[in-house]
């Protein structure tokens, strides 16, 4: 068996002092994600698409409908980053085919785990490790459901001597726990932010702006839509965001690194700027409960049901979960990206 990360991460800080939020994020999903399937009832949490066969049906039509008004252009490719088992890929190219879309299969994927349920799957699809290996000659239909969330943030504190990086760092009982770090970062910290009262933390996913910005960038020299999809916030806010959920359960961040999944929350207006810096027309941001109304989950959810009423019930609670703002109506946001030229996404219209 592999060494528990614990140890390695206790052993590094021992050697060679605090390592920064980002670096054990990243390293503890990588341990994460690389080793297990964490989606259904039996693993850790539960995605949209797992939820019911309608949250990706009805990206499939967006994408279609999509593609059709931008003139039905030749050699489209679906691209998925962190497709999970493959469930809305999945359900999402058998509505695209209805709409006459029959795209290429790209899948951006890290983990051998969940690779294997996605071959399984999707025979036929092509994986890659990075955005970099993907088609640079066609247009590409990308979407990306709780993928963004699970990259690494970087987190600032303020102190009493100014604003330092969030690090982990070992208490006398070797536990780890949030420390500030030594260097100076004042010149990291967005002006609106810089004057925040003493313990205040700036969040940021460089790592989500760096794919966005890829993402934008491949739009508008080739073509194509993006839809991105997480839990998130549509303005610039102060304070961690920083979660750990094990078996449906939020737990201590620190407690069991590559155990629990880490995620922190989309901050989707600095990745809208990001999209529009590198080309990209973002086409609004709604809120997934209000994004689903107005493609139609109530009319899905009405014919799924006439044609299956033994899962009435079960339909209406998918839909109630998917949309109420209670549920992941409100937090969870879809942001929509195309290329200059390309005409504007369904249900975007309200921006938020
Ligand atoms: N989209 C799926 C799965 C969400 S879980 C769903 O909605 O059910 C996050 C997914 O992103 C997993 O497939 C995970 O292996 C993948 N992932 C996490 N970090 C990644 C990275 N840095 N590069 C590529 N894939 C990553």
């Amino acid at each position: 068996m592999t060494e528990g990360l614990t140890a390695v991460f206790a052993r590094l800080i021992a050697a060679t002092g605090p390592i920064s939020i980002a670096h054990y994020m990243a390293e503890a999903n990588a341990r994460y994600y690389g080793s297990r399937d964490p989606l259904g009832a039996a693993g850790d949490f539960v995605t949209a698409p797992e939820i019911s066969q309608m949250f990706g049906e009805l990206i499939g039509l967006w994408l279609a409908d999509l593609w059709q008004r931008a003139g039905r252009p030749e050699g489209a490719c679906y691209v998925e980053l962190g497709p999970g088992r493959g469930t809305l890929a999945r359900d999402a190219l058998r509505a695209a085919r209805r709409g006459g879309l029959c795209p290429e299969v790209h899948f951006v994927e890290t983990s051998p785990a969940l690779k294997a349920l996605q071959e399984a799957a999707h025979p036929g699809a092509v994986w890659h490790h990075d955005l970099s290996g993907l088609p640079t000659d066609k247009p590409l239909l990308i979407v990306a459901n709780e993928f963004l969330d699970a990259l690494p943030v970087r987190q600032l504190v303020r102190t009493a001597s100014g604003w330092r990086e969030r690090m982990v760092g070992l208490d006398a009982d070797g536990a780890f726990l949030p420390v500030a770090g030594t260097r100076p970062m004042d010149a990291a910290v967005p002006e609106r932010f810089a004057t925040a009262a003493e313990g205040a933390i700036v969040e940021a996913s460089p790592a989500a702006a760096t794919i966005v910005q890829e993402v934008a960038g491949r739009l508008a020299a080739q073509g194509g839509a993006a839809l991105l999809i997480d839990y998130g916030y549509a303005e610039p806010q102060l304070g961690s965001t920083l979660q750990a959920v094990r078996a449906h359960r939020k737990v201590d961040v620190f407690a069991a690194p590559g155990e629990a999944d880490l995620t922190a929350h989309v901050d989707f207006a600095t990745l809208g700027e990001v999209a529009e810096q590198a080309g990209a027309r973002w086409l609004g941001t709604s809120t997934q409960g209000h994004w689903l109304a107005a493609l139609g989950i109530g009319a899905r959810a009405g014919s799924l049901a006439r044609a299956a009423p033994q899962a009435a019930e079960a339909i209406e609670a998918a839909t109630i979960r998917l949309t109420a703002p209670a549920e992941m109506g409100a937090l969870f946001k879809v942001m929509g990206l195309a290329a200059p030229g390309w005409p504007d996404g369904a249900g975007l219209h309200r921006v938020i």
